[in-house]
């Protein structure tokens, strides 16, 4: 079975949209600068409804992760889920995948970088690779 796929919304589509572009969007409140994810309609910080899809330099930390051995549909396992902390601002996380690294050497603080990853016709995801520093 093939990896399971994002289903987008109208709250979600400039996300993955983004992604085809290869560029990370994530919620920008234009009113106070606070960066939101997931999309919500008002920033959480001040209220504000001015908020759009703004590209992040797609760096970060590993805020923490698991590594999962058991078999789950389109995952070869042993694999890591990792909680990646965006450098635009503390707390600022996504859940994906670090690549190209053996599970049992992920570690919390490793320096990452997004990898545009094709994983269907027009379906691209935000993995995580490790970033040279
Ligand atoms: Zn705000």
């Amino acid at each position: 079975m093939d990896r399971p796929l994002p289903q987008p919304d109208q709250d979600t589509e400039f996300f993955w949209e983004g992604l085809r572009r290869r560029e990370l969007l994530i919620q920008h409140c234009d009113e106070c600068g606070h960066w939101i994810h997931y999309p919500k309609p008002a920033c959480p910080r001040c209220g504000g409804t001015r908020v759009k899809p703004k590209a992040v330099s797609g760096r970060g930390v590993v805020h923490t992760y698991t590594v999962t051995h058991n078999a789950v549909p389109g995952f070869e396992p042993p694999f890591a889920v990792v909680l990646v902390d965006l450098e635009e601002q503390k707390g600022l996380r996504l859940v994906s995948n670090l690549i190209g690294v053996p599970p049992g050497d992920v570690a919390i603080g490793t320096p990452v970088e997004v990898v545009f990853t094709d994983v269907a016709p027009d379906v691209v995801l935000p993995l995580f690779k490790v970033r040279e520093t």
